[in-house]
């Protein structure tokens, strides 16, 4: 399945990647992970990819759509894949579009997950992730042991932009270039809406039936 998922900073597309990638198998592409692993090993990639990061702006659509292209011409990814954070604009949607041809690009699947502006303050501010494993904490709802993963035991950090300058930004940032992207997909019939008001479990079910997997 060459599926992507949609949806404002903090929606919770990593969450339901991590998960949808283990039942749909097929590799979960994360481009923010990518960048932050960049900026982690201070590549040239990170440094640029910072820049644009820390300030809650778009890394531009070039060096992200050259990542992604090579990225996906993996074998692993042969079968399908899923795009947590990639198209974020619509210049990048129409990359993909080249890059997949025309029979892949029929194939794909948007989940558009919908959340209201306040949920995803208040998950933002809230949120802790592994840098190691990529885990993600909320901490009243899902908290870490003290700092500590529990999958893989390093200890967690808050991403440098959930805080409250930055993540301003970035909500400005998405509904400026890629909100877009919903009426883009929509026109094409690949879009579905998804409710992730709710806990993890709850979103899950109805990301796998609006894929027509309930049951699973
Ligand atoms: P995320 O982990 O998906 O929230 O992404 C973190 C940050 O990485 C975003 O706020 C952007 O600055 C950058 N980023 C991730 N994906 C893209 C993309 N497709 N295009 C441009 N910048 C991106």
């Amino acid at each position: 399945m060459y599926l992507i998922l949609l949806g404002a900073p903090g929606a919770g597309k990593g969450t339901q990647a991590v998960e949808l990638s283990k039942i749909l198998k097929v590799p979960h592409i994360s481009t923010g992970d990518i960048f932050r692993d960049n900026i982690k090993a201070k590549t040239e990639l990170g440094v640029i990819a910072d820049s644009y990061i820390s300030k809650g702006k778009l890394v531009p659509d070039d060096v992200t759509t050259n990542m992604v292209d090579d990225r996906i011409s993996q074998e692993d990814c042969k079968n399908g894949f899923i795009l947590d954070g990639f198209p974020r604009t619509i210049a990048q949607a129409e990359a993909l579009e080249k890059i997949l041809g025309k029979t892949k690009s029929k194939l794909l699947k948007v989940l558009n997950i919908v959340i209201s502006e306040d949920v995803v303050l208040r998950r933002l501010s809230q949120r802790r992730i592994c840098p190691n494993c990529k885990r993600s904490y909320h901490l009243e709802f899902d908290p870490p042991h003290g700092d500590i993963c529990y999958s893989c035991g390093a200890k967690v950090v808050q991403r440098p932009d959930d805080v409250p300058d930055v993540i301003k930004q970035r909500l400005i940032t998405y509904n400026e270039s890629t909100k877009p992207l919903i009426d883009f997909y929509r026109s094409k019939g690949s879009l579905v809406n998804v409710q992730s008001e709710n806990d993890i479990d709850e979103s899950l079910q109805n990301s796998l039936y609006a894929l027509g997997l309930k049951g699973i």
